[in-house]
């Protein structure tokens, strides 16, 4: 198992629960695309070597619940991330219920159904099963 790198084609990777009795399944991302958010949420890190302090956090987004193998949500939350996108949810591993592994955000400020929630993904919160 390996912790996020740049260099991990996130495609061809199943992202596991970084708790080691866990390890559940939780997505193979379809896209590769990582994006910057600064958040200040104390997300679950794997590695001694990646800081704790660490305000910028790498996240893939993803659009559709059902692209993940396991996921769990907490309750609706009223927590911003720095950058001004309001957190809906926080996302936790379904099996054992440790997180938060990301965020759940709405693109529109005034959109209220949770069909339309886009998930931001803590790839700092994975092991990484990479499938050569
Ligand atoms: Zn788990």
């Amino acid at each position: 198992m390996d912790t996020y790198n740049p260099d991990i084609n996130l495609s061809s990777a199943v992202l596991r629960c970084p708790y080691s009795q866990c390890n559940a399944r939780i997505i193979t991302p379809k896209c590769n695309v990582v994006k910057r958010i600064e958040t200040g949420i104390p997300f679950i890190k794997v590695g001694e070597d990646v800081s704790t302090d660490a305000i910028t956090d790498n996240f893939i987004i993803v659009d559709d619940v059902w692209d993940f193998d396991n996921i769990g949500v907490s309750k609706p939350t009223d927590q911003f991330v720095e950058s001004g996108v309001k957190v809906e949810r926080l996302i936790i591993c379904s099996e054992c219920d440790r997180g938060p592994l990301g965020f759940a955000f709405f693109d529109n400020d005034d959109e209220k159904d949770v069909k339309k929630l886009k998930y931001a993904v803590h790839l700092d919160s994975f092991v990484y099963d990479l499938k050569q």
